[in-house]
């Protein structure tokens, strides 16, 4: 007999209790995250900087640190239905497998076509530049999975959506590309010859596969010389972070419906949206001195932005055309090696996250590759959902802490955000399987290479 025997495999909220409002951390938090700041005057950016490059909505809810609950629109909250609520898994079966008295439950947001959590940022996106009268919107795309939910987002509500893709990803994920496509997008490869920014990464790094920093830099620079077209971003921004607020609304709403008290909450952090996202709620309690819950934040090895990285501004794209923020940072220049976890190879991190890490208020983790894909192995075979790599630095974690338990006989309750699956990512479970992987684990020399190109602004 165990305290959770009488809850279903897979609870399912009814569609009446998807949330009707976003949950904004920034309220509750004591030190709020520091502003964005403009990179020539180091002041921080007002409504009037941001508008050239962002909607005029996105920019009200990045700037909003004192609303705790932001409506959701109906039209945004009717295509939640699609694919919400989202289930909250009792991985019995993984448990087992563990042998451990831990009791772990998972977050699934893979259930829509683009396979990832970002479809609930991008919905939103999309609405508010239509809501604009914008023609279209740029973005970057890493993996492919923010552009893929991107363009989804934008067929539905009938506006325009260019996609700078990472070109590495652009070459090893064709499907994806194909998937945007179908969809209505157009995909470039990044670095690409079509931007100032792009020709000039493409001759001082002749040869190079791109990554994320400067994809949104040719992105932006589109977005802000194209009339009618902004630009959005499917991580880091206080706005994403609001928008993924829903996954945390909905687990919480579930614990609550069956007395499910978390003991630690653990997601992969890349920007930190979904994490973000996933703990809002929770950190809400914290904060407010209600709760206590651990909360960890994994993240590969290979880029290694809270564990090893420095709090401080720096610029948020490697063209440097990007505001400055103050965040976890490995330097705008710092390239990862090619690590499989598309989705989590980015130099930076939110600046909520950052605060909240700073401020003691959760940890950071990082793994390494190929325990990264034990972990997914383990688990597609035990729970049968093939995870993205991304998602299964979580469930390296989630694993690692049932072990423990197992050891110190703690019947602790773990919970974790599977945030996607990996059937576009076949390319590295095939390396995996091949016994190919590498586990490439950045020198000091490496990260103060990155960190030489942090600006110091004395801030
Ligand atoms: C993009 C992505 C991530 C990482 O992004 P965050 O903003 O840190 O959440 C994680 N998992 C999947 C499946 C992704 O697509």
């Amino acid at each position: 007999m165990s305290k959770y025997d009488e809850i279903p495999y897979k609870i399912y909220l009814d569609e009446a209790e998807i949330p009707d409002k976003w949950y904004n951390v920034r309220a509750d938090m004591k030190n709020k995250p520091a502003p964005l700041i403009h990179p020539g005057t180091l002041q921080p950016l007002k409504f009037e900087d941001m508008q050239p490059i962002f909607c005029d909505e996105l920019i009200r809810q990045e700037l909003n640190e004192t609303d705790a609950y932001i409506p959701i629109p109906e039209p945004v909250h009717n295509f939640y239905k699609m694919y919400r609520p989202s289930p909250l898994t009792h991985a019995t079966f993984l448990e087992k497998a563990l042998d451990t008295p831990a009791h772990i439950f998972y977050k699934f947001e893979g259930n829509n076509t683009s396979g990832s959590h970002k479809l609930n940022s991008a919905i939103a996106q999309a609405y508010y530049a239509k809501e604009q009268g914008l023609k279209g919107v740029t973005t970057e795309t890493g993996a492919g999975q923010w552009g893929t939910a991107l363009s989804m987002a934008c067929a539905f509500f009938g506006i325009d959506c260019k996609v700078y893709m990472v070109k590495v990803s652009y070459e090893q994920k064709p499907f994806r590309r194909e998937v945007m496509r179908t969809y209505g997008a157009s995909v470039t490869p990044s670095p690409s010859m079509d931007t100032n920014i792009g020709r000039k990464i493409n001759a001082e790094h002749p040869g190079t596969t791109g990554s994320l920093g400067c994809a949104i830099s040719e992105a932006v620079e589109v977005a802000t010389s194209m009339p009618g077209y902004r630009y959005v971003l499917g991580s880091v921004l206080n706005q994403v972070l609001l928008h993924q607020s829903i996954i945390g609304l909905e687990t919480k709403a579930a614990c609550d419906k069956y007395g499910i008290k978390p003991d630690i909450i653990i997601g992969c952090a890349g920007g930190g949206s979904n994490l973000g996202g996933l703990i809002a709620p929770f950190m809400g309690e914290k904060l407010r001195g209600e709760a206590d819950y651990r909360i960890i934040a994994i993240e590969p090895a290979s880029c290694p932005s809270f564990t090893r990285g420095k709090f401080a501004y720096d610029f948020a794209d490697t063209g440097m055309v990007c505001p400055m923020a103050k965040m976890y940072t490995l330097g705008h220049d710092f390239i990862p090696s090619a690590n499989h976890a598309g989705g989590l190879r980015y130099h930076g991190m939110s600046t909520i996250l950052s605060q909240l890490y700073h401020d003691g208020l959760m940890e950071a983790r990082s793994v390494e590759q190929t325990a990264v894909f034990e972990a997914a192995e383990l688990f597609a075979r035990t729970e049968g959902i093939l995870p993205a790599p991304e998602s299964s630095h979580a469930i390296r974690a989630a694993i690692d802490e049932a072990i423990k338990c197992r050891e110190t006989g703690e019947e602790k309750t773990i919970i974790f955000g599977l945030t996607g699956t990996g059937y576009f990512d076949m390319t590295a479970y095939e390396s995996y399987n091949e016994g190919r992987m590498n586990d490439y684990v950045p020198t000091d020399e490496d990260l103060e290479r990155g960190f030489a190109t942090i600006p110091d602004l004395g801030l």
